[in-house]
This record gives C-alpha cells, sequence and structure tokens, in this order.
C-alpha cells in the first residue's frame, strides 16, 4: 500500500487497469449527473503536510501566569493567550474531523486501511415479487459523500481490539467498517457486513445472511437469492429483472449490492493493489497483481 506523496497506509487513485476504467467512468456520470445537494466531504488542504504534522509531537502553548512575589495585590494571575500565542495553539489542530483514521496507524497487523472515495449518488429501486414477476417501485437515495474511508481486510485481523481502544468517536473499526474476506468459508459464516473482491468488476456482500453480488462491466447485474435485475449504469433504472424460480412474493432489497457496488468502484480505482478472492475454485483461493496461487 504506497503512494508517492503519502503515507503507506492511504491508497490515492491513481493507474486503472483498463478493465476497472468502464467502472470509473459509470461512477463519474452517476455522480455528474447526481441531483446531490450536499457539498462532499472535504480533505484537508493540505494532507500531506497535515500528515507530516501528525507524526510530531506539538507541545501546547504555555499559559503565563503571574510571579508568586507579585500576587499580592489584584494582578491577574492566569493571562489569556496573545494574539500569536492563540494563532500557535490552534495551528496545533490535526483536522481530525476531516480526516482521523487513527484506528489504522495503531493496528499492528495492517488489517485497516484507508482508501480515497469518490462522492457518489445512486437511485438504489425497490423491488417487489408479486407472482413470480418482479416490480420496480420508488428508488432510495445512496450517498457516499466522505472522501476518505476505511476499511478493514479481515483476514489479517486478529480481533486484538487496539482499534476500538484508540477510536476517539467510541467507535469499533474492525466491526463497524466494511469488511473485506478471501476465504468464502469465513464469508459466508457472516450474516452482515462481508464483502468478497473476486476481481474483474465482480464483489459479493453478505446482508441478512444471504450472499449479494455485483457485477459490472458496461452495465450492472446485481443478483440476490430471490432476484437477478440488470441495471442502467448511469441511472440505476432497471432494464430486466428476473424472479428466482419459487421465489416467495414480497419485498427485495438492492441495498446490500448498493454498498457493495460503491465499495467496489472506490477500491478499483483507489487500491487496485488488493488481493481479490478467486472466483475459481469457490472463492477460497487469492488472486493478485504481483502472484498467482
Ligand atoms: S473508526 Fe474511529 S479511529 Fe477509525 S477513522 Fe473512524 S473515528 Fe477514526
Ligand atoms: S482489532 Fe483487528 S483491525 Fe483492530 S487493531 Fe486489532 S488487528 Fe487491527
Amino acid at each position: 500500500m504506497t503512494t508517492q506523496a503519502q503515507p503507506h497506509h492511504i491508497a490515492e487513485a491513481k493507474a486503472i487497469p483498463d478493465s476497472l476504467e468502464e467502472m470509473r467512468r459509470a461512477a463519474a456520470a452517476i455522480i455528474a449527473g447526481s441531483r446531490a445537494a450536499r457539498a462532499p466531504h472535504r480533505l484537508p488542504d493540505d494532507l500531506p503536510g497535515l500528515l507530516r504534522r501528525r507524526a510530531h509531537r506539538e507541545w501546547r502553548v504555555p499559559v503565563r501566569h503571574t510571579p508568586l512575589s507579585l500576587r499580592g495585590g489584584f494582578t491577574e494571575t492566569t493571562f489569556t493567550y496573545s494574539e500569536e500565542e492563540a494563532r500557535t495553539e490552534a495551528g496545533r489542530c490535526l483536522d481530525c474531523d476531516r480526516f482521523c483514521s487513527i484506528c489504522v496507524g495503531v493496528c499492528p497487523n495492517l488489517a485497516i486501511l484507508t482508501y480515497a472515495s469518490a462522492p457518489m449518488a445512486v437511485d438504489v429501486p425497490s423491488l417487489r415479487i408479486e407472482g413470480g414477476r418482479v416490480v420496480a417501485g420508488p428508488a432510495h437515495r445512496l450517498r457516499v459523500e466522505q472522501r476518505l474511508q476505511v476499511a478493514v481486510l479481515t483476514d489479517f485481523c486478529n480481533e486484538c481490539g487496539n482499534c476500538a481502544t484508540f477510536c476517539p468517536t467510541a467507535g469499533t473499526p474492525y466491526r463497524d467498517k466494511p469488511r473485506l474476506y478471501l476465504d468464502r468459508v469465513d464469508f459466508e459464516a457472516q450474516q452482515e457486513n462481508a464483502f468478497m473482491l473476486l476481481g474483474h468488476g465482480v464483489i459479493e456482500a453478505r446482508s441478512a445472511g444471504e450472499t449479494h453480488r455485483v457485477a459490472v462491466d458496461g452495465g450492472i447485474t446485481c443478483s440476490t437469492p430471490r432476484v437477478s435485475v440488470r441495471l442502467d449504469p448511469m441511472t440505476w433504472e432497471v432494464r430486466e429483472a428476473r424472479a428466482a424460480p419459487g421465489a416467495a412474493d414480497g419485498e427485495v432489497s438492492l441495498q446490500a449490492c448498493a454498498a457493495g457496488y460503491a465499495l467496489l468502484v472506490s477500491l478499483s480505482a483507489a487500491a487496485p493493489f488488493l488481493p481479490a478472492a478467486s472466483a475459481v475454485g469457490g472463492g477460497t483461493f487469492v488472486a493478485h497483481p504481483g502472484y498467482e496461487e
């Protein structure tokens, strides 16, 4: 996980393999066409500079006091900062509201990764099976606005809890953040929040104990245990939809597919070096640009 301008834990978008360019274009079109009203999450203006400052302890500007020998009268004993002192003190701010990633730095196993995420907004259709037919309903908007996201390489995590101890917002990063798996048995044992990159524009997600699959190949195909849907890559409108044989009537959610899609697009661009589970052998083997298993 290396970049030129930033420490090794931060994955920035760089050269993208051709096979992923489609996804980038689709994501860019979705972003451009979205009606997102809120401003996207801003990065600190000087991220490398901020990272350098975070690597050094900057002590607090001392508060000036009146010497004990001069405290016999009404002289103020504790002074406020001068303008220069106040500016120096304020300059110690590390902008942790815009960039934290403390969990990344404290993980002894390098199991957490910060990656740059393109803001996006997609209108995820709601679906319903009625008598074996799939009917599309109103869409629900999924937004991704935060520019730096954190994900867990679950196979490296031994659940030591260090990241939870240090998280300033009392989070449990190794459980809360998107968890990427390489081993299919481990992956399929999860009820929620588990993702498996399979390479070639494919990702799977676990939701409610079921596996949902997204394939991006110029269009978007979402496969859930009950439906298979082909979506327009720009608008997410339903192009084709099929109910699985014997699928019961009722609502079908594509939210897990949408979350997987957002993760797939961002990680494909920002962290193309991440290993993917090989589709060969049921996803228990690892495919990586650098080696074959
Ligand atoms: S999970 Fe906690 S430690 Fe990690 S980036 Fe978020 S706030 Fe920071
Ligand atoms: S719980 Fe996992 S992700 Fe968190 S610090 Fe420990 S090994 Fe790293």
